[in-house]
């Protein structure tokens, strides 16, 4: 990958690169994604860092920050895609836990002509909010009721962090996807029931619930712990509450609930 940039030119990817870019801490670039933002064809940078500690974390080799990927080799990359793809996704790891850089990102993604999105926990609300503004699309991680958010996260304060970024983005406007992982150890049916209640009751229609998988989680204790939670009789409760809600495949040999 050649990494020739030309400070100074007029286009946005080849411009001199600004320090706190340039100090962006990058663990990966995948260089297509048809999932990742839902409609897009994308690339997706993978942050390095989060403060949260999320047992089934699948990306845990980037809680302290990695910097395989440095920013001119992202540039180069973008430049070298237009018209190829129309988006750029800043994940993680969590972006927000270095959002000057992942803002300046986001500028010279947009310049060049590319949609943003993001996937976020909404670590940091004050954050999310400075971002907010350059972002076609959000994907916000919704982890448990907010009550029993420390539980999962090992953040004494995650739930009021996620509960101020759910507030922020669905004042936005900005488009968004709300997701849960289930693990059946870690959000029984009770609790997700009480999570899609609270959602409801705060205005959301939809969800998507995902099912844990163990591929990347560094707990293999809790890869072993997990069992098959969506029975039928589950998925009818929560279409009840939330018509709308996205769930993966049901089994008839769930856990008791
Ligand atoms: S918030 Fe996301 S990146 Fe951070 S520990 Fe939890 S699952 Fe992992």
């Amino acid at each position: 990958m050649s990494h020739h940039l030309r400070a100074g030119a007029d286009e946005p990817l080849l411009r001199a690169i600004p320090p706190v870019l340039a100090a962006i801490r990058l663990g990966g670039l995948v260089p297509w994604s048809s999932v990742d933002y839902p409609g897009h064809q994308s690339a997706v940078l993978f942050c390095g860092g989060c403060p949260w500690r999320c047992g089934y974390c699948h990306n845990s080799h980037l809680w302290r920050g990695a910097a395989d990927v440095p920013w001119p080799a992202v540039a180069d990359f973008l430049r070298r895609r237009r018209g190829l793809l129309d988006a750029v996704v800043i994940s993680g790891g969590e972006p927000l836990a270095q959002a000057q850089a992942v803002e300046a990102a986001l500028r010279v993604i947009r310049d060049e002509g590319f949609a943003t999105a993001m996937h976020t926990a909404g670590v940091a609300p004050r954050r999310l909010a400075r971002l907010l503004p350059l972002l076609d699309w959000i994907g916000l991680d919704i982890k448990a009721p907010f009550a029993r958010y420390a539980a999962l996260t090992g953040s004494r304060r995650s739930g009021w962090a996620a509960r101020a970024a759910l507030d922020m983005v669905l004042a936005s406007g900005v488009p968004c996807e709300l997701r849960t992982t289930v693990h059946s150890a870690l959000l029984p049916a009770a609790d997700v029931i009480a999570l899609v209640t609270e959602l409801r009751d705060l205005g959301v229609a939809r969800l998507v619930l995902k099912d844990f998988r163990g591929q990347g989680c560094a707990d293999a204790g809790l890869v072993a712990r997990h069992r098959p939670w969506l029975t039928p009789a589950l998925a009818g409760r929560l279409r009840a509450v939330m018509p709308e809600i996205v769930l993966p495949a049901c089994t008839e040999h769930a856990a008791a609930l």
